[in-house]
């Protein structure tokens, strides 16, 4: 432990900055103030780094943005020394890089595992947090950063019988560590998600007999995976500084791609269409920006999504099942959209069947078997690809306590509030990394990771060189970034789905659009111009004279 004078003689442990998780985001954050010199603790309660990686081993993960942009950019000796298989690297591969950036710069030694942080309280007369742990420590911090996570809480579903079920339970977001074999077993997955989406097509290869529960059907667009060749890396990596540039400040999610230069109903038909099964031709996650207007007008949109149900109904050969598997609840992309490998055409399969959970629901998990419309749907194990408490579900676990002893959750109990994403008022020096009311989920999240961490460290920085104990968001700021973020989203067609973005996953949670849809390149644009005005919107405390933080 490295004891910030900043900071000494309040604990036996003190640290400038404390970071709560070892992901993507977390790692970086280390990284960065290290060398800032900064003292940095990282509390993970997995016992290896990686976060999302780290925790979702099923069958068929994978990322889907593309592996060659999915990836830290802020060092480009990394980015042209790592060799990435696929066009989309399977999650073994995500966590060997997260395993080789945390040795390759040396993280481990800051980063303490098996340790879930419990609580954090705001000390009025110090400006300073205690962090209580699960180690039954308390630690000293003068910042506390949250690089929790937005899809972090694996969320089990309120199902009646569930816990009497005799087979082995699975969810996606907390698989075990030891490889899983489903070879002739008679597997149910509930739950068509991006997550039961990419392992369906694996459990059904594996499986003696596959039944998948679907409460909603879901758009997934193929992702066309492929090796990547030794050629394809070298040409991508040449022009790596293009490509970054753009997902930083020209992108609105984080991603190369052209930019759509016309709305879907400025095209004829046949043109649209040809538009449209070249973007499904070429896979992946830029077929919703073929056009500029589909996440914004539903009859724009109604072509696209029209065009994806004719696929489903021409992939799928009973008529049943591709009624069944043609999302209809929801115009397309306004939940998150999914990217496949043979999804669809695994129903075609002798031994996958579809159950139908929107008419029938669950009606009880019985020792051996799901029950629904009557019937008994015999099973030897369960996989539970039910999602996450998102965007918010770990930083509520964490009991926080701000000013007054004012309770996060108390605070957050109508929804979440914060100023750019990153801080809550009346939480002074407590930061949120791709927080709700930041792009984050909206983004290649790698991107929107590397935008807060930098714009925190800086930050900090000039806190330190002027001297400033505590920051704050100012309540007007975050009233009118609340305001800001709605009015963008309600002028979308985004809230008008039921889906996890809106929290309507989670029986009770608020219903509030979390992430902010403003776009990336926008984003970033709005939080340099809020530091490089001396941090408007944020209340400093202390005097403005340069002070020593640790190693400074
Ligand atoms: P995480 O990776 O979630 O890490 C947070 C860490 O904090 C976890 O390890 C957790 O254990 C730890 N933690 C939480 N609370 C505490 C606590 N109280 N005490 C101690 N530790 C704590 N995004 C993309 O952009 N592209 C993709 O292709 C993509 N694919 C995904 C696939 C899956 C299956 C999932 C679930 C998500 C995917 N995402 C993708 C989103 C993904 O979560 C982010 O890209 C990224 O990995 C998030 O990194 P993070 O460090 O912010 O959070
Ligand atoms: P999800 O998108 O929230 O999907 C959960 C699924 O479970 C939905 O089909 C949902 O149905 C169903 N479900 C939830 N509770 C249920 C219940 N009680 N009974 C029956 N069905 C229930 O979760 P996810 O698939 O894990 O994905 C979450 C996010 O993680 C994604 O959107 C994406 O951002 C990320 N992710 C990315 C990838 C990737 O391809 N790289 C892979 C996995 C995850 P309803 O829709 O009806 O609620």
């Amino acid at each position: 432990m490295s004891a910030s004078p900043s900071v000494s003689g309040k604990a036996s442990e003190a640290y400038d900055v404390v970071v709560v998780g070892a992901g993507f985001a977390g790692m970086y954050m280390l990284h960065k103030l290290r060398g800032q010199g900064f003292s940095a603790r990282v509390y993970e309660q997995g016992d290896g780094v990686g976060g999302t990686w780290y925790w979702n081993r099923y069958p068929g993960a994978r990322c889907d943005v593309e592996s060659m942009q999915y990836s830290y950019s802020f060092s480009d000796e990394l980015q042209q020394e790592w060799d990435w298989s696929e066009r989309y690297a399977p999650q073994p591969e995500i966590l060997k890089y997260a395993n080789h950036v945390a040795d390759r710069f040396n993280l481990r030694p800051d980063i303490q595992f098996n340790t879930t942080v419990e609580r954090t309280d705001f000390n009025e007369s110090t400006n300073l947090w205690s962090v209580a742990l699960s180690d039954g420590k308390t630690v000293i911090a003068k910042f506390v950063v949250l690089a929790t996570g937005c899809l972090s809480n694996a969320r089990m579903p309120e199902i009646k019988g569930l816990d009497s079920f005799e087979g082995k339970v699975y969810h996606t977001g907390h698989w075990p560590h030891e490889a899983v074999d489903f070879t002739g077993q008679r597997v149910g997955v509930i739950g068509t998600g991006s997550s039961g989406i990419q392992s369906v097509p694996v459990i059904a290869e594996q499986a003696s007999h596959l039944t998948v529960f679907q409460r909603t059907a879901n758009f997934s667009i193929p992702a066309r995976n492929a090796v990547l060749s030794e050629e394809e890396r070298q040409s991508f990596r040449a022009k790596y500084p293009e490509v970054r540039h753009f997902a930083r400040v020209e992108s609105r999610n984080g991603i190369y791609t052209e930019m759509p230069d016309r709305g879907a109903l400025d095209d004829g038909d046949n043109e649209r269409r040809s538009k449209y099964e070249a973007r499904w031709n070429r896979g992946g996650l830029t077929f919703m920006s073929v056009y500029n207007n589909l996440g914004l007008d539903k009859t724009a949109n109604d072509t696209a999504a029209d065009f994806v149900r004719e696929k489903i109904a021409e992939i799928v050969e009973d008529p049943e099942t591709a009624r069944l598997l043609q999302p209809t609840s929801h115009p397309i992309g306004t939940k998150r959209i999914c990217f496949d490998t043979e999804y669809f055409s695994a129903f075609n399969r002798p031994n996958v069947t579809l159950v139908d959970i929107k008419s029938n629901p669950i009606e009880e998990i019985t020792a051996n078997a799901v029950r629904t419309g009557g019937r008994e749907y015999e099973v030897d194990a369960l996989v539970l690809a039910t999602g996450f408490d998102a965007m918010t579900g770990s930083v509520a676990r964490i009991d926080i306590r701000g000013r007054n002893g004012q309770a996060l959750n108390q605070k957050w109990a109508e929804g979440p509030r914060t100023y750019l994403g990153l801080m809550s008022a009346g939480f002074p020096n407590l930061f949120v990394i791709t927080g709700p009311g930041s792009p984050s989920v909206l983004s290649n999240m790698i991107v929107s990771i590397e935008q807060h961490v930098d714009w925190i460290t800086d930050c900090v920085s000039y806190m330190r060189g002027r001297g400033f104990e505590a920051m704050e968001a100012k309540k007007d700021a975050e009233d009118n970034w609340v305001a800001h973020v709605n009015e963008v989203a309600y002028a979308t067609l985004y809230p008008t789905a039921n889906s996890w973005y809106m929290g309507a996953n989670v029986p009770g949670k608020p219903r509030i659009f979390m992430p902010y849809i403003g776009g990336v390149g926008p984003y970033r644009q709005i939080c340099n111009e809020v530091a490089a005005k001396g941090y408007e919107g944020f209340a400093m405390v202390g005097t403005e004279q340069p002070r020593k933080m640790a190693a400074s």
